[in-house]
């Protein structure tokens, strides 16, 4: 009956060329996930999970639901200079965590990595504050497009280089509440 629902409400977009990953598969990997990283901070005293606007929301949230360890949850705020849907590289912090940084364990949540430059952008702001320790946890990562080397700790999914949208991920902030993740037509964007 929910389901239902949701199909109706949100029916695919136009521009919207396949369903990647469907809801059934990214909930099971999200509590994959999840236990993964409740099992490995099980002796940690509490973990800070940092996720990246906007992309992340919706994966955080289930992510964060699913830990059975005591957590809290920031969120940072990116801005990258885009030549179109390429990126340059060039990276901009326009929202700092509130919570301290140092001396605690953090764990960076992010959407998808691409080339690289925004995690490794991350990494560097994030070891800087001296934290208990540094992880990452992405969703969505696109190997044949990375430009730097950036750690990961916990992947969610591999995927070819398409852009995709939905669960989090926009286009043009569109398509973020998308319960399922698809790619984009290309002539969307081209
Ligand atoms: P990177 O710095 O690794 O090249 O890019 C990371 C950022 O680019 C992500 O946080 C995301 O904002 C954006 N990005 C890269 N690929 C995609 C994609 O396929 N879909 C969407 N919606 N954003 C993407």
């Amino acid at each position: 009956m929910a389901n239902e629902r949701v199909t109706r409400e949100i029916p695919i977009p136009g521009s919207v060329e396949r369903s990647l990953l469907d809801e059934e598969t990214i909930r099971r990997r999200v509590e994959e996930l999840a236990a993964q990283i409740s099992a490995d901070y099980a002796d940690r005293e509490s973990l800070l999970l940092v996720g990246v606007l906007k992309g992340a929301f919706i994966f955080l949230a289930d992510l964060a639901r699913r830990l059975t360890i005591p957590h809290h949850v920031d969120f940072i705020a990116l801005s990258s200079y885009n030549r179109g849907m390429v990126s340059t590289g060039a990276v901009r912090l326009i929202m700092d965590t509130r919570a301290p940084v140092t001396g605690r364990h953090i764990l960076i949540v992010e959407d998808i990595v691409d080339t690289g430059h925004t995690l490794k952008y991350l990494m560097d702001t994030f070891h800087a504050r001296q934290p208990a320790s540094l992880r990452t946890c992405v969703l969505l990562s696109k190997p044949e497009q990375r430009e730097i080397e950036v750690p990961i700790d916990y992947l969610g999914f591999e995927i070819p280089n398409v852009w995709v949208v939905g669960y989090g991920l926009d286009f043009a902030d569109r398509y973020r509440t998308l319960p399922y993740i698809a790619v984009l037509k290309r002539e969307a964007y081209e």
